[in-house]
């Protein structure tokens, strides 16, 4: 394991395996240009080694030439392209192939191609060491691929985070284990919001909360928003795929995060699944479920009052509350089990002041 700037990455790739990745690429190229003399254009800066490594296994005429865009900041492309280093001149009828380190989202793909379009040259030919079919829009046929990848963020090999691990040999993927992932389990009203509260501040987590983000849709009437309100005004439960939906791009949206608080989310055995899956794939995972434990009553009194101040119309009405309540027995205690089966399960009581509240989630959460 290593250590760039605040982050750990563990081993990936060894150099063996880069180095067939990069053989394929030259000898696939050399199969259909030895007869020309190619133009190789890298895209710097993470190109740079590959690109020393292909014409050292491409093995007749060739030249080569640089381009130079930005888009990455920190883990996540910022979508902004600039170029700072332009066009080669002299392309004119050639043939040109592009070499790219990675192609992920392909925004910087896209700059590419706009680049060289003014250009006449006799063919432009797009080659990636890695690939990431999982998250490309696909807009362009990508000629030739190393070796596709998972969605992981990577390093080594001419890649970067925030500069660092350009000069490493081998390739190392993000590791996530610091991370630490909650889900607060527990009826409506049972304090699941305010503790997140208190929980992202003492432990430095991203907490997201379905129910808030769906008010700010309502508020700000977006389509989800107007999806959601019908739903949601009648203590319903709002479907699975648009949920689900929502909570991805909510992750997504924060990827230098130290850990999330999930509140209020999942709340079906699908929802739970599916975050599961998702998180899989980001190399994360739930660490703990806990609960928060209070009896009906107190909860619709507590809903109630929070109704008064907040105007929520879902807490206005105690027919509305105990729709909430049924839909929570009915769809989400279930995962009670789901999480107790996988050894995840806490609770802890939800009775009593705030601060001794807290204090009970804490003593769970240091000993994970
Ligand atoms: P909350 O603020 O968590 O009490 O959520 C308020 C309402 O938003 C719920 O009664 C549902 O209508 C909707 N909602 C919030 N989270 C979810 C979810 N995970 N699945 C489906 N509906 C949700």
């Amino acid at each position: 394991m290593i250590k760039l700037h605040d982050k750990y990455f563990k081993p990936f790739l060894s150099k063996a395996e880069i180095e067939t990745a990069v053989k394929k690429v030259a000898h696939a190229v050399a199969a259909d240009y030895k007869e020309e003399v190619p133009i190789f254009v890298g895209v710097l800066n993470g190109s740079f080694m590959f690109v020393s490594d292909v014409l050292k296994h491409y093995e007749h005429p060739c030249e080569v030439s640089f381009v130079k865009l930005s888009s990455y900041s920190g883990l996540t492309s910022t979508g902004i392209v600039e170029t700072l280093l332009d066009v080669p001149e002299n392309i004119e009828g050639r043939v040109v192939i592009i070499l790219e380190d990675i192609i992920d989202t392909g925004r910087t793909l896209q700059k590419l191609v706009h680049l060289f379009a003014n250009v006449n040259v006799k063919e432009f030919k797009i080659a990636t060491l890695f690939y990431k079919p999982s998250v490309y829009n696909g807009e362009y046929t990508i000629d030739y691929v190393g070796m596709e990848i998972p969605d992981k963020f990577i390093v080594g090999y001419g890649l970067d985070y925030n500069e660092l691990g350009r000069n490493l040999k081998e390739v190392y993927q993000l590791n996530q284990k610091h991370m630490i992932n909650l889900v607060l389990f527990g009826k409506p009203g049972a304090g699941k919001g305010t503790q997140a509260e208190f929980l992202r501040d003492t432990y430095n987590l991203k907490h997201i909360s379905t129910g808030d983000v769906f008010r700010y849709n309502i508020k700000n009437d977006t389509t989800l928003g107007q999806l959601a309100k019908s739903y949601m005004d009648k203590g319903d439960l709002v479907p699975d795929e648009v949920t689900i939906k929502m909570l991805q791009e909510e992750v997504e949206k924060n990827p230098d995060a130290s850990g999330f608080i999930f509140d209020g989310f999942p709340r079906t055995t699908a929802q739970a699944e599916a975050l599961d899956d998702f998180l899989d794939t980001k190399d994360m995972k739930i660490n703990a479920t806990i609960a928060l434990d209070a009896n009906d009553e107190v909860l619709i009194q507590r809903l109630l009052e929070r109704g008064k101040v907040s105007g929520r119309p879902d807490d206005q009405d105690e027919d509305k509350i105990r729709n909430r309540f049924e839909e929570y027995n009915q769809k989400t205690a279930p995962l009670k089990q789901y999480y107790q089966a996988k050894g995840k399960f806490h609770s802890v009581d939800g009775i009593g002041a705030i601060t001794d509240i807290t204090e009970r989630l804490k003593v769970v959460i240091d000993k994970l």
